[in-house]
């Protein structure tokens, strides 16, 4: 990891040199143990803050729109910068997303495609440890050295601890890109696709009831999910909206449940389940069963993936005569 870290800084400050980008979103060091912040490197002088390790969970496709933005007051003419990514699988597919839903330029990014070997899940990491704070953790390619804030010393296989779309992730390259560095990954998926969802599936209407009450029970709507999401880019999101209101700024059940729902339809055939909301949860809901429940149906009803390229046109915008409807007719 350390040679694909040392090839993307090169890369980077080639591509910043020569002029073929602005600016480049990449992973840097955060301040807390396994956690990493997206960066914006704008000079060759700066790519040493680049790093690329098991922990770059972030989505960076997430942060890509707002650079594509207008400055607010600028009058006269302006170009939006050319802009550099790097991007693991997931991203790039929300990339694609992104430019097929008009939000994001191709022809003003640069994608540096990374094959993904999985990404730690730091709430593992802390049962693994049996506690919830972390003081110190390193990490190398295959496992985590982590020091609880108890004291206690633990070192884990990262195997043992790799975020659960991880496990099941079927598309570890970048399907979209303009250079790609490192190995293709050796790893193939843990468990089956959709495993988790056909376990909920067998459970009874209550059972599925009682798991929900006691997950988003939980929430202390912080919005950390919405705000880590790619697709999350309204500048106004419906649960802040106040004409019309549709929910209340509470956290009771009834308020939670309606952001949940309301957000998990709107990504409906847009997730790709990179994990980044669940990651970025103070609370450890597991948001992703909601996801994933939501876009195991959209590809058995309309047999699509989620945004594998630009030239497919996504389920949900998208209409072909054979298309089964019974879901509307029939409900
Ligand atoms: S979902 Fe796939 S591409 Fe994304 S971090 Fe996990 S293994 Fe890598
Ligand atoms: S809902 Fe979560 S898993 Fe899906 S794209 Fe957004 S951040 Fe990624
Ligand atoms: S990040 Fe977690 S606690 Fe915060 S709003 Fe989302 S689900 Fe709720």
């Amino acid at each position: 990891m350390k040679q694909v870290e040392e090839t993307l800084r090169q890369e980077v400050a080639k591509l910043l040199e020569d002029g073929t980008i602005d600016v480049f979103v990449g992973h840097e060091a955060a301040s807390l143990p396994l956690k990493t912040s997206p960066c914006f490197v704008r000079s060759p002088k700066e790519v040493d803050r680049l790093v690329w390790n098991r922990i770059c969970t972030s989505n960076l496709a997430t942060y890509l729109p707002q650079l594509f933005k207008r400055p607010v007051g600028l009058k006269g003419e302006w170009t939006p910068p050319k802009v550099g990514v790097v991007a693991k699988g997931c991203d790039s597919r929300s990339i694609v997303g992104l430019i097929k839903e008009k939000q994001i330029p191709r022809d003003r990014l640069f994608i540096i495609g990374i094959g993904c070997e999985g990404m730690i899940d730091r709430h593992s990491v802390g049962r693994a440890l049996g506690v919830v704070g972390l003081a110190d953790a390193k990490v190398d390619d295959k496992s985590v050295q982590v020091i609880g804030t108890d004291g206690r010393e633990k070192r884990i296989d990262i195997a043992d601890v790799l975020a659960a779309s991880c496990r099941e992730c079927q598309h570890r390259e970048a399907v979209l890109s303009n250079l790609t560095i490192g190995e293709t990954p050796s790893s193939a998926p843990e468990v089956s696709h959709y495993a988790n969802v056909a376990e909920f599936e067998s459970k009874s209407p209550q059972e599925r009831w009682e798991h929900w009450v006691g997950e988003l029970s939980r929430c202390i709507r912080c919005y950390a999910c919405r705000q880590a999401c790619p697709n999350c880019y309204c500048e106004e999101c419906f649960a802040e909206e106040t004409a019309p209101k549709w929910l209340g700024v509470t956290t009771d059940l009834s308020d939670v449940f309606v952001f949940h729902l309301g957000r998990a339809f709107h990504q409906a055939g847009r997730c790709v389940d990179c994990g980044a909301c669940v990651a970025a949860c103070p609370q450890g809901i597991d948001l992703r069963l909601l996801n994933q429940k939501i876009n195991k149906d959209v590809e058995e009803l309309f047999e699509a993936q989620v945004s594998l390229s630009l030239e497919e046109a996504e389920a949900l915008s998208s209409f072909r005569m054979e298309d089964d409807q019974s879901f509307m007719t029939e409900p």
